[in-house]
C-alpha cells in the first residue's frame, strides 16, 4: 500500500524513556484535586463557592466567551477553595480545590445509554458544548467551535481521524486508539453527523500501525458514511495539521478525487465526544504517557482531571534522578511544569520529567554552517537565519515567517543553538508571525 507523507524537512524522532505502549495502568483516584477552570481560564467562571459539595461530573465553571468550555468536577467531593497560577509563558490558570468525598455518580457503575441517532445536528453539537469537549492538546480548542467553523467552510468536507504517532510521546493516544476504537470510530460518525456536510471520513494512520488501521477502519463499516484509509508517513512532524494535510492533498491528486476542506481531529476528542453524546459524560480522565529519564519506571496511565503530577511521578515509583526539565506534552514541543502540584487537564497526554543529560543541556556554541536546520524545516526556511537576525542583529519585528514552532531546527542543531525558542518567543510577543 502506498504511503504518503509531506515532502520536506522533518526527522525521525525516538526516545527510548517514553512508556511502552502495552498496557495502562489506572493512577489512584486522588485524594486532593486540582480541576483547572481553563487552559487560561479568563471567561469560565465558578458556578460553586468554597464548601459546596459537588457530584462527579457536575459542571463547576461556565464558560462565557468563545474559547473557553464548561469545566466539571471529576471527582465527588467538598469544593476547598479556588486557586490560581502562572505558568512559565505568563498565562495564568484558575482552578477549584475539590477534597474527594462521597459516592461516586459513574465509576464502577454502568453507563447510561443515549441514542444518538434520533438527534439533530444542533442537539449533538449543544451537548458536546454543554460537557466541555475540546481538542485534546495544544490549546484545547472548543469541539463546538470546530464544528461550526467546519459547517461554514465549505459544502464539501471530509472528515479525518487523526491516528498518526510521529512522536514516542504519544504512546497514550495510540493506547486509547487501541483500546477504545469503537468510541474513537463511533465519536467520528457523531461529529459527522454533527457538521451536516461530511461527505467522507478518511482514517489516517502511519504506516507502522497498517494493522490499527485496519480495526478502525473495519469498526467504520458499521456507519453509513463512505470510509478510506490512507496510511501516512512517521516522520516528525506528520501528525501536524499542515503536514498531514499535505500528505493527504497527495493521495486525493493520487486518487483523482475531491477531497474538499479537511476537519482533522484526534482519536482522544472524538472518543470524548462518543462519551459526551452517548453516556452524558463530560471529560471526566484522560490517558497520559508518564516518562522520562528522570522517572523510575515510566508507564501510561488513566489519570482523573485534577490529579497532581508529583502524584504520578510517585505511582510510577519516583524519580531515579535529579529532574532538570519537566514539561506536559513532547519534550519537542511541550510546556514547562513549573510546580509539581499543576495538575493534569484536558489536554495534558504526556509529562517527561527529564535528567540533564537527556534534556540535551550542553555548552551552546557558534554556529558552524552545517546547513541541518534548513534541512530539516518542513516549511522550507532558514532558522538559521531567523534566529541570527534576532539574537545577533537585534532585529525585532520580523513579519511573516510561516514557522509554527515544531522544533525540528532545534532538535538537530549540533550547536544546541535554542533556533525555535527564540523563534517562538518572538511569535508570543506578536513580533513574528
Ligand atoms: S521550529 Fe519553525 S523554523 Fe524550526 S523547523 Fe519548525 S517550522 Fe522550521
Ligand atoms: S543546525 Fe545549528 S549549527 Fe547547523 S546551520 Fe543551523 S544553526 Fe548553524
Amino acid at each position: 500500500m502506498k504511503i504518503y507523507s509531506f515532502p520536506r524537512g522533518g526527522i525521525p524522532y525516538d526516545d527510548p524513556t517514553a512508556p511502552q505502549k502495552d498496557s495502562v495502568a489506572n493512577a489512584f483516584l486522588p485524594a486532593i484535586s486540582i480541576v483547572p477552570l481553563g487552559i487560561s481560564s479568563d471567561g469560565v467562571y465558578p458556578v460553586v463557592t468554597p464548601g459546596a459539595l459537588v457530584k462527579e461530573g457536575m459542571l463547576i465553571g461556565r464558560a462565557s466567551k468563545t474559547g473557553t468550555v464548561n469545566a466539571h468536577a471529576s471527582v465527588p467531593g467538598k469544593v476547598l477553595r479556588k486557586i490560581s497560577w502562572k505558568d512559565n509563558d505568563g498565562l495564568t490558570t484558575d482552578a477549584l480545590v475539590i477534597k474527594m468525598e462521597g459516592a461516586f455518580e459513574k465509576l464502577g457503575r454502568k453507563e447510561e445509554l443515549f441514542q444518538w441517532n434520533g438527534m439533530s445536528g444542533p442537539d449533538i453539537q449543544r451537548t458536546i458544548s454543554e460537557l466541555g469537549i475540546v481538542e485534546m492538546e495544544k490549546n484545547g480548542r472548543p469541539l463546538s467551535e470546530m464544528i461550526s467553523a467546519a459547517r461554514r467552510k465549505s459544502k464539501k468536507l471530509t472528515l479525518v481521524i487523526r491516528c498518526v504517532f510521529d512522536d514516542p510521546w504519544l504512546a497514550a493516544d495510540y493506547a486509547l486508539c487501541r483500546d477504545r476504537f469503537d468510541a474513537v470510530i463511533e465519536g467520528a460518525a457523531i461529529v459527522a453527523k454533527a457538521v451536516f456536510n461530511v461527505s467522507q471520513i478518511i482514517i489516517a494512520v502511519s504506516h507502522r500501525e497498517n494493522e490499527l488501521g485496519e480495526t478502525l477502519l473495519n469498526e467504520m463499516k458499521k456507519y453509513e458514511y463512505q470510509s478510506a484509509l490512507v496510511l501516512t508517513g512517521s516522520r516528525y512532524p506528520q501528525r501536524n495539521n499542515r503536514e498531514l494535510e499535505l500528505a493527504l492533498r497527495i493521495y486525493e491528486k493520487k486518487e483523482e478525487m475531491d477531497l474538499g476542506a479537511l476537519l482533522i481531529l484526534g482519536p482522544a476528542v472524538l472518543a470524548a465526544a462518543c462519551d459526551a453524546v452517548k453516556h452524558k459524560r463530560p471529560i471526566l480522565d484522560r490517558y497520559v504517557a508518564v516518562g522520562g529519564s528522570a522517572v523510575k519506571r515510566p508507564q501510561i496511565m488513566r489519570v482523573r482531571i485534577g490529579t497532581r503530577i508529583g502524584e504520578l511521578i510517585e505511582q510510577c515509583g519516583g524519580f531515579s534522578d535529579k529532574p532538570y526539565r519537566i514539561v506536559t506534552g513532547s519534550p519537542l514541543s511541550g510546556r514547562e511544569v513549573m510546580y509539581l502540584d499543576e495538575p493534569v487537564g484536558k489536554t495534558c497526554y504526556a509529562i517527561a520529567a527529564m535528567t540533564k543529560a537527556q534534556a540535551a543541556i550542553h555548552k551552546q556554541q557558534n554556529c558552524i554552517n552545517c546547513g541541518e536546520c534548513r534541512a530539516v524545516c518542513p516549511v522550507g526556511l532558514d532558522p538559521q537565519n531567523i534566529y541570527k537576525r534576532i539574537k545577533n542583529l537585534g532585529l525585532d519585528n520580523l513579519g511573516t515567517t510561516g514557522c509554527y514552532g515544531c522544533g525540528c531546527c532545534k532538535i538537530v542543531c549540533p550547536a544546541a543553538l535554542p533556533l525555535s525558542e527564540i523563534i517562538l518567543e518572538k511569535k508570543q510577543e506578536g513580533k513574528i508571525a
